[in-house]
């Protein structure tokens, strides 16, 4: 039967793509991807000659019933997105979805992950984070997204892009608060691979100052809401005033 492989690909670094991607890429009938063109370089870089076919965001609805009669068929397909884990922020939802739906066989290759690998170096606790892909891109969709996370325990990961990561750091300086730990992975892998910590002032400060700052790729992670010291409940106070209430009830 048939294989629907999810293949991870480099997030920068060509030596990331693990012996085996290299062995399900080039034993595939056919690869599914976001961009041939871009894929183009990266199986011409492996001498890997397979034929492609594009899947990405604004055709996945239509294309993913006909890759799967492919694989229903006995075809092994394997999906790629531009970089790192297809589906993490990138196409391959409907299509993975479809599959289990048809009791196709779904196979992941793991590999790169922005969010994973920003997360195992940042020094930010790692037992509870939850990831929030990428903020809305309105301002104010933005702002109430950081404003209801502000108080969650776990540390927050978003996805940022170039032209609107000093935007994103002014906005969390506002809402989420200046004193809240921040950790900015910047160009993982590649050759400007840069970590920025501090407090949310610190950090925001630090990078628009910094020439190259506010250029490349980044995984923004906030440390979660610490809990404070004070046990939540009614005090002392809320106990007198009840007394005082009650008092004067009939
Ligand atoms: N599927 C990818 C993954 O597994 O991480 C993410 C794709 S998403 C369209 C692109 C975003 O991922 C970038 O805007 C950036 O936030 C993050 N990213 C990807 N590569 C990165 C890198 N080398 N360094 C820092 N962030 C990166």
């Amino acid at each position: 039967d048939g294989v629907l492989y999810i293949v991870a690909t480099p997030i920068g670094n060509l030596e990331d793509l693990s012996r085996r991607a290299v062995a399900v890429l080039s034993g595939a009938d056919v690869i599914a991807a976001e961009d041939t063109r871009h894929t183009r370089r990266l199986l011409d870089a492996l001498g890997i000659d397979v034929p492609m076919l594009s899947f990405h965001e604004h055709n996945e609805r239509e294309r993913h019933e006909a890759i799967l009669d492919r694989v229903a068929a006995g075809a092994s397909v394997a999906l790629v997105s531009d970089a790192g884990t297809p589906l993490i922020s990138d196409p391959g939802y409907v299509l993975v979805r479809a599959a289990r739906a048809r009791g196709v066989r779904v196979c992941p290759i793991p590999g790169a992950c922005a969010v994973v690998a920003a997360l195992s170096a940042a020094g930010l606790p790692t037992d509870r984070f939850a990831y929030e892909g990428f903020l809305p891109g309105r301002r104010k969709a933005r702002d109430e997204r950081l404003a209801a996370l502000r108080d969650d325990p776990r540390t927050l990961v978003f996805y940022e892009s170039p032209h609107r990561i000093a935007g994103t750091l002014d906005a969390i300086v506002e809402h989420v608060g200046p004193e809240r730990e921040l950790v900015v992975a910047r160009e993982l892998t590649k050759a400007f691979e840069t970590f920025y910590q501090g407090t949310a002032q610190v950090v925001r400060d630090q990078m628009l100052a910094d020439d190259h700052g506010h250029r490349g790729e980044f995984v923004l992670m906030l440390a979660g809401q610490v809990p404070s010291e004070v046990p939540a409940g009614p005090g002392p106070d809320a106990d007198q005033m009840l007394r005082v209430l009650l008092r004067d009830l009939p």
